[in-house]
């Protein structure tokens, strides 16, 4: 047996247990050592019996006096245990589970663990944790699923180690001990069998840091690999001609966006393809430099793709670049699921989204390609598309945009094969925008106020209302939408003189268009949204913007959220509207109405949630970990720091 071996080689798995285990995502012996107890039970401290008080939660330790299934007066089969120690006994039962009394047995050592509670006139352990024969023993707690106990892994753990060889250490003594890391197969060991609960720790620590080191490892050496590609695409900067476009544009440059332009032009020239990743708050200006970008491939004869996520943000780029390009006699075509929009001959854009992957021989020169909110598009997508570019023998020049604001740490991890770009301030204009915190109580008169907003003929403000957030995900489900008609219909009633409309993503291309023109002319005063709407979506008109059930968001996304308004000349405010009043939460809210960044934002949260509260990371596509946590910023350094010096060899 080794650690590719099928689960269904241990005694007592067969087809049964190996679909249960499936549910856990275990399906070989490696997947099974790798399957770590979320906690442990510490039967090694334990409370005399006479001590004992209802409300404790508390392990005790005896033996087994009598043990024997009742029935309740309702007819309920339960099972009562008596324990006994030197100092008195106490009840133990559990409902319906009258297998039990083929593993315990009267005379048995028994610790449980678990709340005293009342039980009739008795005290008693009601379903609690236990452990036979245990003492002095460390408990694991496995995440558990249908039909599989963490009893059942316990045993299961110790047939692997009977029969698994240890495993040999891949890493250097000198490594292991210069960051303090235990030996991989005692760590193994010590996760699954501690002798103190410090031992389990520090085994899993030993774990986390293999899956980022994996991690780290992989993308330095997808970086390398990258750089072996040649393109047939080495391109040159018309200095003249690039300065020309740039001054064509209705605004001055940021210097971040002057600084990523000049990193990205110098990239086109080299012989390895570009790899670049451009991250930027939402607003920041993304868009003009993949346009510098795009210009400079067609200055040397060859086309650009330029994928979007949404039909409604291919077409924002689609109308923002045939403007731009316009003096310069740009031909753009824009390819979504409803078609292709082009104007005759040649075409030197294409802009559109995944329906791009499906078109044959559309691209024949293309030199570059653009994917924007690139963690929207699965890796296999991406892959796709850079495949129909270029040619067979070469790979045509990459650049990706997010507007995520993830901590730095995490985007080294995530993005360390690609070089990074980042637009670090606004254009100049933006204004910082108001934000409030608006309990329950406040409700009423927050309507009162945005309803005074929009009637009055001095601030004819637009809002946008987002809805909470009631799954994870980037793509619409039926609950979502159901809640999202929901609370349109009931705005209908708060607002009723008012004109409002609702955005959510099972409308079709042509309907989400008619309600984004409807809102961008003016017509409609309220757009209620589901949260998944468009990032990109660019309103200049709107001011306000409502977040319902904001407690719900991560702090990044929320300042996503609230990037759609600000952006014209209007006074703009944000209203966090929240029923949760606990400290905690409404400390998090406020950190908010600060001037961080995005990037800021997104760091604080993941220093104010505790661990395993990563709701929204991967909301923004950022993969859930397995044993390590994104809170390992240590931990992320030091797996960084090894696989570069192993990589070195
Ligand atoms: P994002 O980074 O979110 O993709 P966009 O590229 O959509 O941002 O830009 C947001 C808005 O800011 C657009 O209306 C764009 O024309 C404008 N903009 C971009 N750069 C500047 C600048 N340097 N000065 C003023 N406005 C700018
Ligand atoms: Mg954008």
């Amino acid at each position: 047996m080794d650690i590719n071996s099928p689960v269904s080689e241990l005694p007592l798995v067969g087809p049964v247990y190996q679909k249960r285990l499936e549910h856990l995502e275990i399906r070989s012996i490696g997947d099974l050592l790798l399957h770590v107890p979320h906690r442990y039970l510490d039967f090694s401290r334990t409370v005399a019996i006479t001590h004992a008080a209802i409300g404790d939660t508390i392990t005790v330790k005896g033996e087994v006096m009598s043990f024997n299934n009742q029935y309740t007066r309702g007819g309920r089969q339960i099972e009562v245990l008596q324990l006994q120690d030197n100092t008195g006994t106490v009840q133990v039962v559990w409902f319906n589970q009258s297998y039990l009394l083929n593993s315990i047995h009267i005379g048995d050592q028994l610790a449980v663990a678990g709340n005293l509670t009342w039980f009739g006139r008795k005290k008693a352990f009601i379903s609690p944790e236990y452990g036979v024969g245990s003492t002095g023993r460390i408990v694991p707690i496995y995440p558990e699923t249908a039909g599989i106990s963490s009893k059942w892994l316990r045993a299961r753990m110790r047939d692997v180690f009977a029969r698994l060889t240890p495993l040999s250490e891949f890493l250097p003594e000198e490594i292991l001990r210069a960051q303090g890391l235990v030996n991989y197969w005692q760590a193994l060991t010590d996760i699954h069998f501690p002798q103190s609960l410090e031992d389990a720790q520090n085994g899993r620590l030993r774990l986390a840091f293999n899956e980022l080191l994996a991690m780290q490892t992989e993308s330095l050496r997808k970086k390398r690999l990258w750089q072996k590609h040649h393109t047939a695409f080495k391109l040159q900067v018309n200095k003249a001609q690039l300065t020309g476009f740039l001054t064509s544009l209705p605004f001055k440059l940021t210097p971040s966006q002057s600084a990523s332009i000049d990193e990205i032009q110098t990239d086109l020239q080299k012989d390895i393809p570009m790899n670049r990743l451009l991250e930027g708050d939402v607003g920041s200006g993304k868009t003009v430099v993949a346009a510098s970008a795009i210009f400079t491939a067609f200055t040397n004869g060859y086309q650009s793709v330029f994928m979007a996520p949404t039909q409604i943000l291919a077409q924002q780029h689609f109308d923002t670049l045939k403007q731009l390009f316009a003096p310069f006699k740009i031909r753009i075509a824009l390819v979504t699921s409803a078609g292709i929009i082009k104007d005759l001959g040649k075409t030197d854009v294409f802009i559109g989204t995944q329906a791009l992957l499906h078109q044959k021989d559309l691209f024949d020169k293309t030199a570059l390609v653009i994917i924007d909110e690139q963690h929207r598009f699965g890796v296999e997508q991406r892959e796709k598309l850079i495949k129909k570019s270029g040619k067979k023998t070469s790979v045509p020049h990459i650049l990706t945009m997010t507007a995520t604001p993830i901590p730095r740490t995490v985007a080294l991890s995530l993005y360390g094969d690609l070089d990074i770009s980042t637009l670090k301030e606004m254009p100049t204009g933006r204004q910082k925008i108001t934000t409030w915190l608006v309990p329950t109580s406040k409700r009423q008169a927050a309507y009162k106020w945005i309803n005074e907003q929009i009637s009055s003929t001095k601030s004819l403000a637009q809002v946008f209302i987002v809805c909470p957030l009631i799954e994870e995900g980037q793509t619409e489900t039926t609950i979502s939408v159901k809640s999202a008609k929901k609370e349109f219909d009931y705005l209908t009633t708060v607002f009723p003189n008012l004109k409002l409309d609702l955005l959510h993503g099972k409308l079709s291309a042509k309907q989400k268009n008619s309600v984004i023109d409807k809102f961008k002319s003016g017509i409609t005063d309220i757009l209620v949204a589901t949260p998944v709407i468009e990032v990109g979506l660019d309103v200049p008109n709107a001011s306000i913007m409502v977040i319902e059930g904001a407690e719900r968001f991560g702090l990044a996304q929320l300042h996503q959220l609230r990037g759609r308004v600000g952006r014209g000349s209007a006074k703009s405010y944000c209203l966090l509207f929240t029923e949760n009043t606990s400290p905690k939460v409404t400390a998090r809210l406020t950190a908010m109405q600060k001037n961080l960044t995005g990037a800021e934002l997104a760091e604080l949260d993941l220093h104010l949630r505790g661990p395993g509260e990563i709701y929204g990371l991967r909301q923004h596509g950022i993969p859930a970990l397995k044993i390590a946590s994104w809170q390992d910023f240590a931990l992320i350094k030091k797996a960084k720091e090894v696989a570069t010096t192993l990589l070195i060899d």
